[in-house]
């Protein structure tokens, strides 16, 4: 057989599990994953190499009615997916209002390209409701092929990935057969961490965020990294650091845990905390954090 390869963007609206899709189908945690919307807001690459075949995954964040110029960037990585790929894999899951954001749900049904609709966390669901639901949307979206599956119980996720070969065109690898990811070690340091802060922070903290490495020095045995965590004002830098610092030093432990495991390798890690005001609205500061 000829050698197959392409591009299968996962999009959805926020909070469906794109992002644990993902890295079922990747088998590595490449997508950070809470239960709060918005945790993804870049278009992150996951690379699955087998020996005739490479399907590139591309993890978006949800698509949201832009509120502030960070939201405006989120939904171009989103509607970037809809241009470049190979195949379309829409999530929904068993919770959505089907009326939510349809003019983007339009946008997929008007794309060219086959579309896998994901009906995911059906491990919450009776077969009665989900019979109902797969009927609504073989109706509403005849093109797709439905498959109902639950990515955290790793139900049916075979058969997506089994689909996905099936349709896959032939074409060369378009990245190195060893390659993972699109993505930096400094990325996922600042992804690993970002986790924590929406883990342990309320409101709008976690989206006040944004993490920078300034440090990342790797020898044989540690990994020395420093990194600042920026937020828009004087009062979130005091939730950050907590009362005597209990809470910033939790964000420090919990987060040096995770990159042991990310790594396989010692990690020394220093946080510090800093104001840029307005980030998220000011255009030099997202284009110098990656937006
Ligand atoms: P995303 O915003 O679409 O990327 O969604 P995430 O992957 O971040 O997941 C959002 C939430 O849904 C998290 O709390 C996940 O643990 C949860 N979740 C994801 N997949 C499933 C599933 O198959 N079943 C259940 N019950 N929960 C899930
Ligand atoms: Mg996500």
């Amino acid at each position: 057989m000829n050698h197959k390869a392409g591009f299968v963007n996962i999009i959805g609206n926020p909070n469906v599990g794109k992002s644990t899709l993902m890295n079922v189908l990747v088998g590595e945690k490449l997508s950070i994953i809470t239960s709060k919307s918005q945790t993804t807001r870049h278009r992150i690459l996951g690379i699955v190499n087998g020996g005739d075949f490479q399907i590139v995954y591309s993890d978006t964040p949800g698509v949201v009615k832009p509120a502030y110029k960070l939201q405006e960037s989120m939904l171009n990585f989103s509607k970037s997916a809809l241009s470049d790929a190979d195949i379309l894999i829409y999530v929904t899951d068993i919770y959505e209002k089907v009326d939510k954001n349809s003019d983007f749900l339009q946008m997929v049904k008007e794309s060219q390209v086959p579309v896998l609709l994901i009906i995911n966390k059906v491990d919450e669901s009776n077969e009665e409701d989900l019979d109902h639901l797969v009927d609504f949307w073989h109706e509403s979206f005849p093109k797709a092929e439905i498959i109902p599956a639950s990515a955290l119980m790793k139900f049916n996720t075979s058969n997506i990935f089994n689909k996905i070969i099936e349709l896959l065109p032939e074409s060369e690898a378009f990245y190195p057969k060893d390659a993972l990811t699109d993505k930096t070690e400094r990325f996922f340091v600042q992804e690993i961490i970002r986790e924590k802060i929406l883990k342990f922070y309320k409101k709008e903290i976690p989206y006040s965020v944004e993490i920078e490495v300034e440090e990342f020095k790797e020898s044989d045995k540690i990994i020395r990294i420093k990194a600042i965590i920026y937020v828009e004002r004087n009062s979130q830098k005091g939730i950050i650091i907590g009362h005597k610092g209990v809470a910033i030093k939790k964000v420090g432990v919990e987060s040096r845990k995770d990159l042991e495991r990310f790594f396989d390798k010692q990690v020394h890690l220093e946080l510090f905390v800093k104001v840029k005001k307005n980030w998220r609205n000011t255009d030099d500061d997202l284009k110098h954090f990656g937006y």
